[in-house]
Parts: structure tokens; sequence; C-alpha cells
């Protein structure tokens, strides 16, 4: 299999990247990967991408995004890339599926995952009342008593979201203000069935077969307690899917991809975009901005590339005969 872009991830900056390739007559083949549509597909509600007046549903906003790329002919994929060999152009993709995929350029919007707590009982109870996605699991929570760690847009956003649902909602969260913007915390604090534990994190996750309690230590007093609770949903932040390109391209001390303004990574030929690189901004918008500028850049080195090959095929027979 060949192509002129080949997109790994699928997320609004792979789609908006696809999108412009597609539009640039490139053909381009979309990688989905573990996680089709990105974050933004588990996120409930969008109110913050601009051109929908009452805000669109996540999943609806990616599934738009991925159906108007492929109008324009992107092609799609359910693999993983599991290597790439840089060393020479085009680059090969090795997948999971044991296809093999070369790329002439390539766009990386890979994403990033939610970071974990790393306490005991969180992996093993992970899908037995810990959960990353609250538009995902909250319905399997009626009528329950959850918790959500964390401070941020995410863990107001989300906690919101499962007050659809849950009859208790604790937030604890590790200072005693949040980080989260007003418009979010102000609704979180009028909602009656929000309450926050501060200054605290969560230290171990509690139960035998589902989630039954949380242990919570206070930072400022050194004290532990039980909360018995159904769920756990941690948003703690993000950690960027790069350990694919460990070795091949230069990560910052993060672990994001380190671009050069223009999307270009430091191998000629392979961009960056969206969440594997940019740890300030993070949302959906600036990272279908920078999935168009990977496509744009991707579609210039291409035409580079053709002028210079004919370039060198009109020099080579003057060349021969002088
Ligand atoms: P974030 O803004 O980095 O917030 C992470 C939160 O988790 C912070 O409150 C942080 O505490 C806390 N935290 C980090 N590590 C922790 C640990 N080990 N134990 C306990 N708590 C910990 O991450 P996010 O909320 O996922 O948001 C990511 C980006 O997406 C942001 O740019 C955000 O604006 C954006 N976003 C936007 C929206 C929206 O616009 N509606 C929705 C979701 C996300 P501290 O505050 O003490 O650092």
């Amino acid at each position: 299999m060949h192509s002129k872009v080949v997109i790994i991830g699928s997320g609004p900056a792979g789609l908006t990247a696809a999108l412009y390739a597609a539009r640039a007559n490139l053909e381009p083949l979309v990688v989905r990967g573990l996680q089709p549509g990105g974050l933004i597909a588990t996120t409930a509600e969008v109110e913050n991408y601009p051109g929908f007046v009452e805000g669109i549903g996540g999943f609806e906003l990616a599934d738009n995004m991925e159906k108007q790329a492929a109008r324009f002919g992107a092609q799609f994929m359910d693999t993983l890339v599991t290597r790439i060999d840089a060393a020479q152009r085009p680059f090969v993709l090795h997948t999971d599926s044991g296809e093999l995929i070369s790329a002439e350029t390539i766009i990386i919007s890979t994403g990033a995952s939610p970071r974990k707590l790393g306490v005991p009982g969180e992996e093993r109870l992970a899908n037995r009342g810990v959960s990353y996605c609250a538009t995902c699991d909250g319905f399997f929570f009626r009528g329950k008593k959850v918790v959500v760690v964390g401070g941020g847009n995410s863990a107001l956003d989300e906690g919101l979201f499962l007050t659809r649902y849950v009859d208790e909602l604790i937030i604890v969260h590790r200072r005693d203000s949040l980080r989260a913007d007003p418009i979010l915390q102000e609704r979180a604090f009028s909602n009656e069935k929000v309450r926050f534990i501060w200054d605290s994190t969560v230290e171990a996750i509690l139960g035998d077969e589902k989630v039954s309690a949380v242990r919570i230590k206070n930072l400022k007093t050194g004290a532990t307690s039980e909360l018995a609770v159904d769920g756990v949903f941690p948003y703690i932040g993000h950690v960027p899917n790069t350990g694919l390109f460990e070795g091949l391209l230069t990560l910052d001390e993060g672990g994001y991809i380190v671009t050069d303004g223009r999307q270009r990574t430091n191998v000629p030929g392979i961009f960056a975009a969206g969440d594997v690189v940019d740890h300030i901004y993070r949302q959906a918008i600036t990272a279908a901005g920078e999935g168009c500028k990977a496509a744009m850049e991707a579609t210039w080195f291409l035409a580079e590339q053709e002028h210079a090959a004919k370039k060198a095929a009109q020099e080579a027979p003057s060349a021969a005969l002088g």
C-alpha cells in the first residue's frame, strides 16, 4: 500500500489534515488508531468549537469531520502503526495487521491519553468502576455516587456531565482552588449534586470485584479517610502518545514532539499536529488548525520534491552530453 500522505491518528488534527490533503488531491490515508475520532469523540458536549451555536456532541463533531474528509477522497484504515522506518523515503510504516504502508510524507496526530493516578487498585478495577470516559460510561452510574479527581476543565466538564446520571458527585482536588474556566466553576458550585474535597488526593481505590471506596489523603494535615463510592473518574491531565517515535523524532522533556512552528519535525517529510505536539492549548480548534497547517506543509513539501526530481531529470541528459 502506498500513499503520498499517511496520517496517523483520527482526532480533530488528523481529520482536518485529511480534509486539506484530500482537497489537494493527495488521497491521504488515515490510520485511525486505538481511539477513532480521538479524545473529542469521548466528550459529551463541545460548546467552544466555532460554528455550532448550541454546541455539538463530541462524537458527532468527529464523525462529521471524518465524513467531510472522506467526501474529498480520504481513505481510512483501522489498524495500529507499530514501527516506522524513516531511514529512506518513501517511509515504511509497519502495522499490527502485518500490512506495510509506504508513505512519501507522514502527519502524526496520535494525540494524548488520560494520565493515570498510578495508585493501588486503579489498574485492577479499570472498567469495574474506574473510568476515564464519562461520556462512554456515565450511564452505568445512574443513581450512584462517584468521585472525579482533578481541578481542570476536563474534571469539571466531565463531572458536570456525570451529574445527569449520578446522585452525588465528589470532586477531589489537590489544591484549594480550581484551574478550570470560571464558567465551569460557576456551574459546578451551583450544582447541588456536586461537592468538593479540597487539598486532597486519592491514595488508593478499593473494592474486590468492583469499586467500593477510595482512600483519600488530606495533603495539609496528612490525615487519611475512606469514602464509599461506586466509581472513580480521574481527570488529571494527559500524556502524549509518542512511544512509537522515541529515537526517531526529537521529543521535549514531557515527551511531546518538537516542531518548528510550521508543524515540521526534525525529519524532513514528517509533520506533527494536535495534542501530540501541544501541551499548552490542547483544544479541538487549535488541533484542527495545526492539522490544516501540517497538511499544507506536506503539500508544499511534495511539490518541492516533485519539482526537484523534474529538474534533476531535465539536467541529467545535458550533463551526460556535456
Ligand atoms: P489540566 O488542565 O492539566 O488539569 C489537570 C488537573 O489535574 C489539574 O487541576 C491538576 O492539579 C490535577 N492533577 C494533575 N496531576 C495530578 C495528580 N497526580 N494527582 C491529582 N491531581 C492532579 O488537564 P485537563 O483538565 O485534562 O485539560 C487539558 C486541556 O484540555 C486544557 O487545556 C483544558 O483547557 C482543555 N479542555 C478544555 C475543555 C473546555 O474548554 N470545555 C474541556 C476539557 C479540556 P493542579 O491544578 O494543582 O495543577
